[in-house]
């Protein structure tokens, strides 16, 4: 297959692809009008199985209080069940509570999940429905919230199948080739399930959770194993600290109430298992979004000795900047959280947003950056994420610390796992617009004319 007429950089180059890999680059004949090819975008934090769900729960999104969250879930008359999504209430002047949605739903359940997943916001008859009867506020959190979204996951494979396939296809369209899925759950049986039902529109690569640890190790998986030719095993997930949003990430200065967030999985915990997983072949991922989950989630791997990945690094002490690099623990962080969590940061965490989501101060201490969305906690779309750490702006508001800006060709290289070169992948996105040269509502936008996953189309614009 001949790719013709496409702007690479500077230049006009026509590409060749067999077997799936970019067999050629030549100089092309045309004007260029074929649009701008760069590498298949990657999202290196996804929940598949909530982003599929989540398309389908009534957003909550532009709740800015907990009686407009009611008002919305008011006017929905038609289900069993009512589940709604994506509400910050950390922001809220009001507190969430079983009567305020009681007077709302009258006697169908209803449970509303918060944008960061570590929350859950339940009407009295859901109380009842998942045995919390009498619960004082309704609103439960980490674990118990943990739990009630495992529960409300239980539609049918089938059905969930066919959600998710929708949610590839449109990852698809925004140029995305591949997705680290880190749901939790047995991930190998879900996408196995969905392979062998047709799914190909992008490349998978598992995460797997301590409940799962024993029979991963025991089917033998090592990360980096190929299942497939789309997928692939991850690492080993282990969280040890909560969210910003339920004031549970664990920080050294204190939260407003006293308070330092929950250390979930202390390191007298946290070292064997990692031990575990990585005499297993499995390299770890570890949680931690409060400074000092950080510090204590890079002493173990220290302690280890071995490499791997944290998820998230929302707030860091600046001490542990320059660890990363030295240790080899690669940084998988959430630009656009910066953008959703910017008020409750100046809130819970005032004084010490400068060391929060510190992507200039990583990059230039060597560490290695990758890009997610956490859906569906943000969007999966990589352009998203790459607006948000390109220009620390959104809403037409002033920039938030744009000192830890990162630059055009930063932001693709951690959204992007291969290069424009023979012998790559012909995993590649086509855009109408320049992405190295974008503005942030250009990239938050950005026409996607095509995406091809190892030289085979998995979408084209008419
Ligand atoms: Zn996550």
């Amino acid at each position: 297959m001949l790719l013709t007429d496409l702007r690479l950089g500077e230049r006009v180059v026509d590409i060749r692809i067999a077997d799936g890999l970019i067999a050629e680059i030549t100089p092309g004949s045309g004007a260029g009008l074929g649009g701008w090819v760069s590498p298949g975008l990657w999202d290196h934090h996804v929940h598949f199985t909530q982003w599929a769900l989540t398309s389908r729960r009534v957003d909550l999104a532009g709740a800015t209080s907990a009686r407009e969250a009611a008002d919305v879930i008011a006017g929905i008359r038609d289900r069993d069940l009512i589940v709604g999504a994506n509400f910050r209430d950390a922001v809220w002047p009001d507190s969430p509570s079983a009567e305020l949605l009681d007077a709302a739903t009258g006697g169908t359940p209803a449970v509303l999940v918060s944008a960061d997943l570590h929350a859950v916001w339940l009407n009295s008859a859901a109380l009842q429905l998942f045995g919390h009867a009498g619960h004082p506020t309704g609103l439960l959190k980490e674990d118990d919230a943990f739990a009630i979204h495992a529960r409300l996951d239980t539609v049918s494979d089938e059905i969930v199948d066919g959600w998710a396939g929708d949610a590839a296809a449109a990852a698809a369209r925004r140029g995305v080739v591949g997705v680290v899925d880190l749901e939790m759950a047995w991930n190998r049986g879900a996408w196995e399930r969905r392979i062998a039902a047709g799914h190909d529109a992008l490349r998978v690569e598992f995460n797997i959770y301590t409940q799962d640890l024993d029979r991963a190790i025991a089917e033998g998986l090592r990360t980096g194993d190929r299942l497939h030719e789309l997928l692939t095993v991850g690492r080993y997930k282990v969280l040890t600290d909560g969210s910003l949003n339920t004031r549970t990430a664990y920080t050294w200065e204190p939260y407003e109430d006293g308070s330092h967030g929950m250390l979930t999985v202390p390191p007298e915990t946290l070292l064997p298992l990692m031990r575990k997983a990585f005499d297993a072949g499995i390299l770890p991922d570890v949680h931690a979004i409060g400074d000092h989950a950080n510090t204590l989630a890079l002493d173990a791997f220290e302690a280890l000795g071995v490499a791997g990945r944290i998820e998230h690094a929302q707030l860091l002490a600046e001490r542990d900047y320059p660890r990363f690099a030295q240790l080899g623990v690669e940084v998988s962080v959430q630009p656009e959280h910066a953008m959703d969590d910017r008020d409750a940061s100046e809130r819970y965490w005032s004084g010490r947003t400068g060391r929060l989501y510190p992507f200039r101060s990583l990059l230039d201490s060597g560490a290695t950056l990758l890009f997610g969305s956490d859906a569906p906690v943000s969007p999966l779309d990589p352009w998203i994420g790459m607006a948000a750490a390109i220009t620390r702006e959104r809403d037409g508001r002033e920039p938030w610390h744009p000192e830890q800006r990162v630059t055009h060709v930063e932001a693709l290289a951690a959204s992007t796992r291969s290069t424009i070169a023979p012998g790559q992948p012909a995993d590649l996105v086509i855009t109408g617009i320049d992405p190295s040269t974008a503005t942030g509502d250009e990239l938050r936008h950005m026409p996607v004319l095509a995406t091809l996953l190892g030289g085979r189309f998995t979408y084209q614009a008419n």
